[in-house]
């Protein structure tokens, strides 16, 4: 199998002024073409030649696993956003009601993310995934850390890699995970929970 760049669901402006034109840029355009790229030269010849990507990212370890799961992580990261709607924008559907059940409300749920986004020393992602009881939990990963390797469903994640912030925020991480509520796209969210 070879991967391919996703096609992202919006205009590259489209996020403005949350994530700039500029960072879509280098972060589609070039880091995560550059995984794909990677990932194509490793898994050349290998076992992980004609493997979905969700499997490479549970089974391989060192390079393959890096480039897979930056791959996969980076797939769902651009797919869960959409053009600012407002303050207001929070969780619908099933999701809203299991976040209300397991972190109070969705303030509660808010504050514990971007705290464990600050916490997070060095590179990785912070993500909102699901147990196998359908249970929200947020997870801490490093580097190309995704919650499928603990048998988790990811739904969610901020990617707190200088490179997903730095060119508009520069080193104010809190205030970028801060402004990313704004566009993410709960019904998709939604959706991939109760898939
Ligand atoms: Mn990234």
């Amino acid at each position: 199998m070879t991967h391919t760049l996703i096609t992202l669901p919006y205009a590259p402006e489209a996020l403005e002024p949350v994530i700039s034109r500029e960072t879509i840029g280098y972060h589609h355009g070039k880091h995560l073409q550059a995984y794909v790229d990677n990932l194509n030269k490793l898994a050349a010849g290998t076992e992980y030649e004609d493997m979905p990507l969700e499997d490479i990212v549970r089974k391989a370890q060192g390079g393959i696993f890096n480039n897979a799961g930056q791959i996969l992580n980076h797939n769902l990261y651009f797919t869960q956003f959409a053009p600012a709607a407002g303050a207001a924008n929070g969780p619908c559907g099933k999701l809203a009601e299991a976040i209300n059940r397991e972190f109070g409300s969705f303030e509660a749920f808010k504050a514990e993310f971007e705290q464990k986004g600050v916490t997070l020393f060095g590179s990785g992602w912070v993500w909102l995934a699901a147990d196998k009881d359908g249970r929200p939990v947020i997870t801490q990963e490093q580097n190309a850390g995704n919650p499928v390797t603990q048998g988790l469903k990811p739904l969610m994640t901020m990617d707190v890699w200088e490179h997903a912030y730095y060119i508009d925020y520069r080193n104010r991480r809190t205030a970028h995970l801060q402004a990313l509520w704004q566009i993410i796209n709960w019904e998709e969210i939604n959706r991939r929970y109760t898939a």
